[in-house]
């Protein structure tokens, strides 16, 4: 599905990014994981198609396409989703208007009809059962006054109504507490199957005791720099990233 290959990636003329490869396949999960200042935030800003990011070598292919050449709202499209670590506030737009505008681009890029208010009302009705979230999310303004949690809730909304093939979250989990943590890992667990697949990239051990990913990396200074399956967690957890680090 997705297919990065020797990504190198420049932030104001410094190389961040030295040559990073990824191969995830429909239906995994996958965990980037890594010390402040590795690179996790580039690397899912430029999947995502964040101006600022300069690519200087390598490719990402997404189902077969050449993703850098896609702009962020084609590759919203083509069927990837980010929920980034602050998500952002929109006064006076209520989220139900929000969500229906974003599905309805969605689905225009897809050839699909678009829902009017009574079917998207239906719609996001189902995904919000499937959720278990509250109804009143849809008539608030989007994030305004939202706490930590709440806001985590409607992003993990937006994932759910985007049906997207490819879901990154970068550090979504960060300052997190336990409930808020929950919330997330529940949304994810919920929206995963053999189809879709997800990125998570953080810093903390924690939501990957309630997201059990298939394959764990170790970011470090722009390079992944350890691969391996659920127990690479575990023992980050247990000796921390100093005996990884010290290696390079
Ligand atoms: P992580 O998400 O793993 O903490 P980042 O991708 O945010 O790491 O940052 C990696 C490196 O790139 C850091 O050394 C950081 O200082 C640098 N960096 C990130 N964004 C910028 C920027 N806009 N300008 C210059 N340097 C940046
Ligand atoms: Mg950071
Ligand atoms: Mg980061």
């Amino acid at each position: 599905m997705l297919t990065v290959r020797n990504l190198n990636v420049s932030v104001e003329d410094n190389a961040i990014l030295k040559g990073v490869n990824l191969e995830v396949r429909p239906g995994e999960v996958h965990a980037i994981m890594g010390p402040n200042g590795s690179g996790k935030s580039t690397l899912s800003a430029t999947l995502a198609g964040r101006d600022d990011y300069q690519v200087t070598d390598g490719e990402v292919l997404f189902k077969g396409k050449d993703l850098l050449a896609l702009e962020p709202e084609e590759r919203a499209g083509e069927g990837i989703f980010m929920a980034f670590q602050y998500p952002v506030e929109i006064p006076g737009v209520s989220n139900q208007f929000f969500l229906q505008t974003a599905v309805n681009a969605v689905r225009k890029y897809r050839n699909q009809e678009p829902l009017d208010r009574f079917d998207f009302a239906d719609f996001i009705e189902e995904k919000i059962a499937l959720l278990k979230m509250p109804p009143d999310l849809l008539t608030r303004s989007v994030n305004v006054g939202f706490s930590g949690g709440e806001k985590k809730r409607n992003d993990i909304l937006q994932m759910a109504a985007l049906e997207p093939e490819l879901c990154i979250l970068d550090e979504t989990d960060s300052g997190l507490d336990i409930d808020a943590l929950k919330v997330v890992a529940h949304g994810v667990n919920s929206l995963r199957n053999e189809r879709r697949s997800f990125i998570i990239v953080t810093h903390y051990q924690r939501i990957l005791d309630y997201v059990k990913p298939d394959h764990v990396h170790v970011l470090y200074q722009g390079r992944i720099v350890k691969s391996g399956d659920f127990s690479l967690v575990k023992q980050l957890e247990e000796q921390g990233y100093g005996w990884l680090t010290e290696q390079q």
